[in-house]
């Protein structure tokens, strides 16, 4: 921090003129006084929280392998443990690096826990409910979420837009499921579709221009 005698004012800058009248600007020791306040980062303002949280994830891992190996040598389930201790944790860090981005955090959502729920399904002896269920529903659930947030609460800010769009044509993906008769239950597919029709067609009526403007404007065409 600098000081200006005639002005009588203190000056963050690294400049030795007054910005406002020139005159030579005198050096104040200021501990603790910076030009950009101090903005912690949320695992650094709950530091004892995350380090507790993580003593505990390790912890259940450990403890889970130990039993798995001493009571349960057949068994495997211990790597489940620490696959569901690996999934809470992204799914955790998701929600507090975009916590302040509500529509990215619904994409990543619909996208990660899609493809957990496919690895799930699959490591513990593919039976087709994520295909059949958890899929359709999530991405019914994101995209309502979605409609919800444009559609009733009006908010129309172009970004939001894109991500609907995005998350609508995901939920176009179960169609594919539908028309390789890969699921056991038609019906979640079916809303999911359905509901996602509507979707882009109340976007492609009703928010076209902004849409493409949007498109446009990210993708410099
Ligand atoms: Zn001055």
């Amino acid at each position: 921090m600098k000081h200006c005698d005639k002005c009588h004012l203190d000056v963050a800058t690294k400049e030795e003129f007054c910005p406002l009248c020139q005159s030579n600007l005198i050096d104040i020791e200021m501990p603790g006084a910076e030009v950009f306040p101090y903005v912690p980062t949320i695992y650094k303002k709950y530091h004892k929280f995350f380090k507790f949280l993580y003593f505990i994830c390790a912890s259940v891992t450990v403890i889970s392998v130990l039993i798995n190996i001493l009571l349960l040598p057949q068994s495997r389930f211990s790597f489940l443990v620490f696959l569901g201790v690996v999934c809470f944790l992204l799914i955790l860090k998701i929600a507090l690096t975009y916590y302040d981005n509500m529509p990215r955090i619904t994409f990543l959502y619909v996208l990660v826990l899609s493809l957990l729920s496919i690895l799930w399904d699959t490591i513990t002896g593919y039976r087709g409910w994520s295909l059949s269920f958890a899929i359709p529903i999530i991405c019914l659930v994101g995209s309502t979420e979605m409609a919800i947030v444009v559609t009733i609460m009006n908010i129309y800010i172009s970004e939001y837009l894109i991500y609907y769009l995005v998350i609508g044509i995901l939920g176009l993906i179960p169609l594919l499921f539908l028309l390789f008769s890969i699921v056991s239950t038609d019906i979640p597919s079916l809303i999911c579709v359905f509901f996602n029709t509507l979707v882009l067609l109340g976007l492609f009526f009703l928010q076209k221009e902004q849409v493409l403007t949007e498109i446009k404007r990210r993708f410099h065409v």
